[in-house]
């Protein structure tokens, strides 16, 4: 008989783990609280399918983007597309490091670029220039293709109010399951790390021209990156963007639910500034479209970790999402905790085989 997983969760993590483990042909029924699938961060972010370019103060977050990236672009051709002009460009006296040594810790974690002969036109106050081969997400063809491939094992519309451990199983309200799966991002369980919510508010521009992806690395800068829809781009800034830090996501979600249009004049104010300073024809180019509010669940720490981390307690697995490129480290982390449960317990007294099977094959072979 096959194991039956729930999944809590209708964002990318629960998305992809309740696909790969139909195709292992496990059982899933996945719980989403909202009516449509990636409603909550995962419909409401900066849509970059990361290589780790924004992670030079993390190992462990650039290995997973990099190797994330192309796995991402394989299982789901469909669902990123390629930018004309990408560039990662590093200020003169802003950033947190230099570009040699960006340049470097870039080199040697493998991760493809091309770097510019000259900083383009469009920049100002920057000491070099990277382009990248990043992507990005196309989030209204996600939702098609996972709502098609999940319709029959998808619950929209229920909030999970309950797990409960018993004898014989796990119960989400009431229903039993052999093993259930939180991919709330730290909204239902909360995993059992240091971390705190924030409200962020992310601003949607209209460009009158294509205009290059540009992200200012590293510290307290800014991007502007492309969408699905021609001409529409996002604007986000590492001191304007987030509406605080919160030891719960009540306390966030009530800072959301209070943004008025005060506050949104403030931001735009403060975020064409921050941009400005780098591309200085900003305001000329881009037209103030609305704002996209969302939450980030995010570790405590100033290196910038955006590592996937699963967590086990009973039959009850957390997962603490990194990125979305980084959706694949989840499933392997699950399936390799499943195993090792079945595992260690009977095979502890098993004496080795190794040294009687050496010594028979060498007993054959000096015989002669
Ligand atoms: C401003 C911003 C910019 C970002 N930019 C990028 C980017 O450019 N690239 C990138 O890779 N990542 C980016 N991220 C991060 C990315 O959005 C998240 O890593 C990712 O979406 C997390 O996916 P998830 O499935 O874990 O969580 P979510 O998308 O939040 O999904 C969790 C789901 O669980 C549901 N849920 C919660 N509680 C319950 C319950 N009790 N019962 C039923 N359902 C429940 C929620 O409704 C939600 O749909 C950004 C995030 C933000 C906020």
């Amino acid at each position: 008989m096959s194991l039956s997983f729930a999944i809590i969760g209708g964002g990318w993590y629960g998305c992809h783990i309740a696909t790969s483990f139909r195709s292992l042909g496990f059982g899933v029924t996945i719980f989403e609280q909202h009516q449509r699938l990636l409603h909550a961060s995962s419909g409401n972010n900066q849509f970059r399918l990361h290589m780790g370019f924004h992670y030079p103060r993390h190992y462990g977050t650039r290995m997973q983007s990099r190797d994330g990236f192309s796995r991402f672009v394989e299982r789901y051709p469909a669902l990123s597309s390629p930018i004309a002009q990408n560039l990662y460009a590093v200020p003169k006296g802003d950033s947190l490091i230099d570009f040699l040594t960006y340049k470097l810790i870039m080199t040697s974690s493998g991760i493809e670029f091309t770097e510019m002969a000259s900083v383009p036109d469009v920049l100002a106050n920057i000491e070099g220039c990277l382009q990248a081969p990043e992507r990005v997400l196309l989030l209204d063809k996600a939702r098609r293709y996972f709502t098609e491939r999940l319709g029959p094992f998808l619950i929209t519309g229920h909030r999970v109010e309950s797990i409960e451990e018993r004898g014989d199983g796990v119960y989400v309200d009431g229903r039993r399951f052999d093993f259930v799966i939180d991919a709330s991002w730290g909204h239902f369980t909360k995993p059992p790390i240091d971390l705190f919510y924030e409200p962020t508010m992310l601003l949607y521009y209209e460009a009158n021209t294509p205009f290059p992806a540009v992200t200012l690395v590293d510290g307290p800068l800014c991007s502007i990156y492309p969408t699905e829809d021609p001409l529409l781009y996002t604007l986000s800034s590492v001191p304007h963007t987030p509406l605080g830090r919160f030891n719960t996501a009540t306390e966030a979600r009530a800072v959301l639910d209070n943004v008025d249009s005060a506050l949104v004049a403030t931001k735009v104010e403060r975020m064409e500034e921050h941009i400005s300073r780098y591309v200085p024809g900003f305001k000329d180019v881009f037209r103030f479209v609305g704002p996209q509010l969302a939450m980030k669940t995010k570790p405590l720490g100033s290196f910038d970790d955006r590592s996937c981390y699963v967590y086990k307690n009973g039959r009850v697995f957390s997962v603490m999402s990194g990125k979305i490129d980084t959706i694949f480290f989840s499933v392997e982390r699950i399936l390799s905790m499943i195993e090792a449960m079945g595992g260690e317990e009977p095979m502890r007294n098993v004496p080795s085989g190794l040294r009687a099977e050496i010594l028979g094959v060498n007993s054959t072979l000096t015989s002669a």
